[in-house]
C-alpha cells in the first residue's frame, strides 16, 4: 500500500512521536519486528512498513477526528433553534480476517473510538496474536475497562454471538461475502444492528496500448503477488490490449521467475507460505482448472516441492472470461492474462462480475483515464498506481464486494447516530 508522509523512516519507528509514552514505543518497536509475520506468514518487511505503517497512520489520522465529531445548526421556516448532535452508537461489534490483521482491526477500532464507542472485537481463529497484543498495549496505556474487547473464537460461535447480540448496534466485518451475507442476516434477525462490510473482490487491472509498459508490468505483478495473493485487492484479471499483449506476458513472466519466496523473517523475501492447508489446496484447484480450461500456464502452476504451503508464484495467459480462474476469487499467487480489444468492450467484461472492490487503468491518456475512472462499477479506481491507499481516502466496494467504507471522513458517517434537536423559540419579544 502506498504511503505519506510516514511514521516508520528507515525502518525505525518516528522517536520524536509525542503520541506515545516510551516503555510503549519501545514495546512498539519489538511487537513490529516479530508479531504480524508469526501471526501470517507474510514477509517481515511487508508487516513493518505496510501493515504496521498503515495501522500508525489510521490511528494518528483518526486521533485528528476525536475533537472534531460536530453536528450543524438548521435553518427552517419556523421560529425554531434547530440543531443535530453526532452521537455514539453504543456497543460496536468488529470480525476481521487472517489477511492483514491488525490493520483491519485499527481500520474499525480508530473510527469507532474516536466518535465515542465501545468495540467487541473477535479477530480470525488463525490470527489472533497482534490484536491480542493490541489488547495489553490498551491496557497499559489505560483505557478504561470495557472499551476495547478482543474475544478470539471461532466464526460460527464468537462471530455469530456478536451478529445476533441485541446490546451490540453496528457490526464491521471484513471477509468474505459469504460469511458477510450471514453476518447480515443475523443482524436483520436480531436487533436489525448497522452493518458495514467488506467482502471479496475480483478486480480488474486494465492495461491500454498506449500505456508505459514498465509500469503496468510491475504494479500488475506486485497488485496479484502481494501478501500472497491473499488480498481483497488483488489484481486477479489483467486485461491487456491486444496489442502489448504478448509483450505484457513476456515482462510478467520475467517478474514472476524472479520473486524471491522463502522464510518470510528473511529480508529479502517477497512471499511467505499461505495461510494455511485450506488457503492452499483451494488456490491448488484453481490452477489446475485453468490448465483443464484450457489457459496457457507461462510459468508456475504448481506448489513448491521442497517446502510447506508455499506456492510458485503462477501466470497464465490466454484466459478468457468464463473460466473459474478468471471468475472467482484466488486468493493466491495466480496471475491470469486476458486480452481485450477495445474500450467499449472492456468495460463491458470488467464490471460483469458480481464483485465490485478495486479498479486499475494503465494509460497515458487522460480522456480515456477518466472515463473508464467513471464507467467501471468498482469502489475505488487507481490510475497508473496500485494498492495506494491512504487513511484519509474512503475504501469499500460496490455491488456484492461490499456496504458502507472504511477509512476518511466518510468512515465517521458509520459510527455515528446523528440527532436531531428542535427548540420552538418565544414568539414573543423579549
Ligand atoms: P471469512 O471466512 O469470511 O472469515 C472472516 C471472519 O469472519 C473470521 O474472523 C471468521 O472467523 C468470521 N466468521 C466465520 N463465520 C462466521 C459467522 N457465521 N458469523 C460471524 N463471523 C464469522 O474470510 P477469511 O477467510 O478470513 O478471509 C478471506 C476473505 O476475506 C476473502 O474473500 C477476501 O476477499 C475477504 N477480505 C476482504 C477485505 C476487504 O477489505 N474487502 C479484506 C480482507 C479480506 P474464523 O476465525 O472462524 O475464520
Amino acid at each position: 500500500m502506498a504511503t505519506t508522509n510516514g511514521a516508520v523512516e528507515n525502518g525505525q519507528p518516528d522517536r520524536k512521536s509525542p503520541t506515545l509514552p516510551r516503555p510503549v514505543r519501545n514495546l512498539e518497536v519489538k511487537f513490529t519486528k516479530t508479531l504480524e509475520t508469526m501471526d501470517t506468514g507474510k514477509p517481515f518487511l511487508h508487516a513493518f512498513f505496510i501493515d504496521l505503517e498503515g495501522c500508525i497512520k489510521t490511528l494518528r489520522y483518526f486521533a485528528g477526528w476525536a475533537d472534531k465529531i460536530q453536528g450543524r445548526t438548521i435553518p427552517t421556516d419556523d421560529n425554531v433553534v434547530c440543531f443535530t448532535r453526532h452521537e455514539p452508537i453504543g456497543v460496536c461489534g468488529a470480525i476481521t480476517p487472517w489477511n492483514f490483521p491488525l490493520l483491519m482491526l485499527v481500520w474499525k477500532l480508530a473510527p469507532a473510538l474516536c466518535c465515542g464507542n465501545t468495540v467487541v472485537v473477535k479477530p480470525a481463529e488463525q490470527t489472533p496474536l497482534t490484536a491480542l497484543y493490541l489488547g495489553s498495549l490498551i491496557k497499559e496505556v489505560g483505557f478504561p475497562p470495557g472499551v476495547v474487547n478482543i474475544v478470539p473464537g471461532f466464526g460460527p460461535t464468537v462471530g455469530a454471538a456478536i451478529s445476533s447480540h441485541p446490546q451490540i448496534n453496528k457490526i464491521a466485518f471484513t471477509g468474505s461475502t459469504e460469511v458477510g451475507k450471514l453476518v447480515k442476516e443475523a443482524a436483520s434477525h436480531s436487533n436489525l444492528k448497522r452493518v458495514t462490510l467488506e467482502l471479496g473482490g475480483k478486480n480488474p487491472c486494465i492495461v491500454c496500448a498506449d500505456a508505459d509498459l514498465d509500469l503496468a508490468v510491475e504494479c500488475a505483478h506486485q497488485g496479484v503477488f502481494f501478501n500472497q495473493g491473499q488480498c481483497c485487492t488483488a489484481a486477479s484479471r489483467v486485461f491487456v490490449e491486444e496489442q502489448v499483449y504478448d509483450e505484457f506476458v513476456r515482462r510478467s513472466v520475467e517478474f514472476a521467475k524472479k520473486r524471491p519466496i522463502g522464510d518470510p523473517f528473511d529480508i529479502r523475501t517477497e512471499q511467505g507460505p499461505q495461510i494455511d492447508q485450506k488457503q492452499f489446496n483451494k488456490i491448488l484447484d484453481l490452477i489446475e482448472s485453468g490448465k483443464k480450461e484450457g489457459a496457457k500456464l507461462e510459468y508456475g502452476g504448481s506448489a513448491m516441492e521442497d517446502r510447506g504451503l508455499f506456492i510458485k508464484p503462477t501466470v497464465f495467459s490466454e484466459v478468457t472470461d468464463t473460466m473459474r480462474i478468471a471468475k472467482e476469487e484466488i486468493f493466491g499467487p495466480v496471475q491470469p492474462i486476458l486480452k481485450f480489444k477495445n474500450i467499449e468492450e472492456v468495460i463491458k467484461r470488467a464490471n460483469s462480475l458480481e464483485y465490485g472492490l478495486t479498479a486499475a487503468v494503465f494509460t497515458k491518456n487522460l480522456d480515456k483515464a477518466l472515463k473508464l475512472a467513471s464507467a467501471l462499477e468498482s469502489g475505488t479506481v487507481w490510475i497508473n498506481c496500485y494498492n495506494a491507499i491512504y487513511a484519509q481516502a474512503p475504501f469499500g466496494g460496490f455491488k456484492m464486494s461490499g456496504n458502507g467504507r472504511e477509512l476518511g471522513e466518510y468512515a465517521l458517517a458509520e459510527y455515528t447516530e446523528v440527532k436531531t434537536v428542535t427548540i420552538k423559540l418565544d414568539d414573543k419579544d423579549p
